[in-house]
């Protein structure tokens, strides 16, 4: 990890309307993830994680803040057809469903982000068959996804969403279907190929122990960042299961 700043989130806010009330998902969130850097979101269920990785994606467009990429900020980066080129030039998405598409197989559901960029037949063969060998997967690239287990699944997803390099992942409880011992080989992938591309990742989970393989934890409650661990590689699950406890018992943090 170096100290170069990509991505810089600012007093960024997001109220959606449900039954006619205001619901305040995102309340002025503020901070900055490097290159390189791995930072873990926890927080209880409805504090606003997916609706940061959605913005951050832009996927969903905030009510006020700033979003800059390595220091660029746009003001219709939300609006399209910009926001589909942001999508395309800086953001791998991992979701907890995998998302694959099922009538492709393991192949093609990796190249496909390649074919959407217009690349050459060979330029995508080779891609994708590195990547497949990366994931462990090279024995199966011509199986569809109901084939493959939860673990190789998500595995298609990574390879999918890092195929073309994307300067920035954003993972929404991306082992949250996985038993303890594939969710963590999925961290391990994850983390390889993070330092192979210096890459730089913001991965949403209620899990301390896949918390524990981030630089840092950032803790939402409410809409708001209410806590922040840098990990050290000595005792951070303890540290980590105690502030989030904290934060479910409702206190002060
Ligand atoms: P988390 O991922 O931390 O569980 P979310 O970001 O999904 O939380 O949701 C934050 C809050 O915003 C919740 O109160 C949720 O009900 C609300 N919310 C999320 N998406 C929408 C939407 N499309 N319309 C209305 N309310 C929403
Ligand atoms: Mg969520």
């Amino acid at each position: 990890m170096n100290e170069q700043i990509i991505l810089s989130v600012e007093n960024l806010s997001k109220t959606y309307e449900s039954a006619g009330e205001p619901v305040h998902a995102l309340k002025n969130v503020s901070f900055s993830l490097k290159k390189g850097e791995l930072i873990a979101v926890m927080g209880t269920s409805g504090s606003g994680k997916s609706t940061l990785l959605n913005v951050l994606g832009a996927l969903d467009e905030p009510n006020s803040g700033k979003v800059s990429v390595n220091g660029q900020y746009s003001k219709s980066m939300f609006k399209e057809p910009l926001a589909t080129d942001y999508r395309r030039d800086n953001i791998g998405f991992i979701f907890q469903s995998y998302n694959l598409l099922k009538d492709l197989t393991v192949e093609e559901n990796i190249g496909l982000p390649l074919l959407l960029k217009e690349e050459s037949k060979d330029e995508i063969d080779r891609k994708t068959g590195e990547m497949m060998e990366l994931m462990g997967l090279g024995n199966w690239k011509h199986h569809r996804p109901v084939q493959l287990s939860g673990g190789q699944q998500q595995r298609v997803a990574i390879g999918r969403a890092l195929i073309t390099e994307p300067p920035i992942v954003l993972a929404d409880e991306l082992t949250g279907n996985l038993d303890t011992n594939t969710a963590k080989e999925i961290l391990r992938v994850l983390t390889d190929m993070k330092e192979k591309f210096n890459q730089s990742m913001l991965v949403v989970t209620h899990d301390p122990k896949v918390a524990t393989y981030a630089d840092r934890v950032l803790f939402f409650h409410d809409g708001e960042i209410v806590d922040e661990y840098k990990c050290t590689g000595t005792d951070d699950i303890d540290r980590i299961m105690h502030i989030f406890q904290k934060i479910l018992e409702g206190q002060p943090v």
